[in-house]
């Protein structure tokens, strides 16, 4: 990825600067100089390394990715049929929408499949189990994680190799990469990406 940088332009003259000046030490003008971005491009030899070769697309073999259906007929259209591994799906909508009770009855749907691991970085695991039971939710293969840590989520995930993982919510995590608060847009990004990494 070509790196962005800026630099400060004298409008009057052209003179570069690393900074921005009030008086350009060139031309003598005042209040000319203005921010320009410049991107790094990439050096011959990085490039060349980098180069593959393009295939026919002919020749790569198709395979129909291995869906588990969720039973949702209405979640399995939206899916293209069911929960696809490896993928990452994004469940929003309004609180107390009923995101939770929908996500608790998918866990119960994908009994037989393996380990489900739920992080809650919101709700306690009695709150989850309360629903859980009020669910009638019978697969005994749901692990329980509250964790607001992304990187502790992550050695869960390494650790317990499970077929599903739910994350809720994403904008509660954290991690330490990033400064940002939690729920920013840099770490929900950070998160979702080193997340995904794991499984
Ligand atoms: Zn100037």
């Amino acid at each position: 990825m070509a790196k962005n940088k800026t630099i400060f332009v004298c409008s009057e003259c052209g003179n570069e600067s690393s900074k921005w000046l009030g008086k350009c030490p060139a031309c003598n003008s005042w209040n000319s100089f203005y921010e320009q971005k410049i991107v790094e491009t990439k050096s011959k030899e990085k490039l060349e390394k980098s180069v593959t070769t393009p295939q026919k697309l002919n020749s790569y073999e198709a395979k129909e990715q291995l869906r588990i259906p969720t039973g949702f007929g209405e979640l399995d259209r939206v899916l293209g049929g069911g929960l696809v591994k490896g993928s990452l799906i994004l469940l929003g909508g309004e609180p107390g929408i009923g995101k939770s009770t929908l996500i608790l009855q998918i866990c119960d749907k994908v009994k037989g499949e393996g380990k489900v691991l739920y992080v809650s970085g919101e709700e306690s695991a009695e709150q989850i189990k309360l629903r859980a039971d009020r669910l009638g939710i019978k697969n005994e293969n749901i692990l329980f994680l509250g964790e607001t840590d992304i990187d502790i989520v992550n050695q869960a995930i390494i650790n317990l190799n499970p077929k599903l993982v739910i994350i809720d919510s994403i904008q509660t995590m954290y991690s330490d990469e990033i400064t940002a608060a939690a729920g920013s847009v840099s770490q929900v990004r950070e998160i979702t990406r080193t997340s995904n990494e794991s499984m």
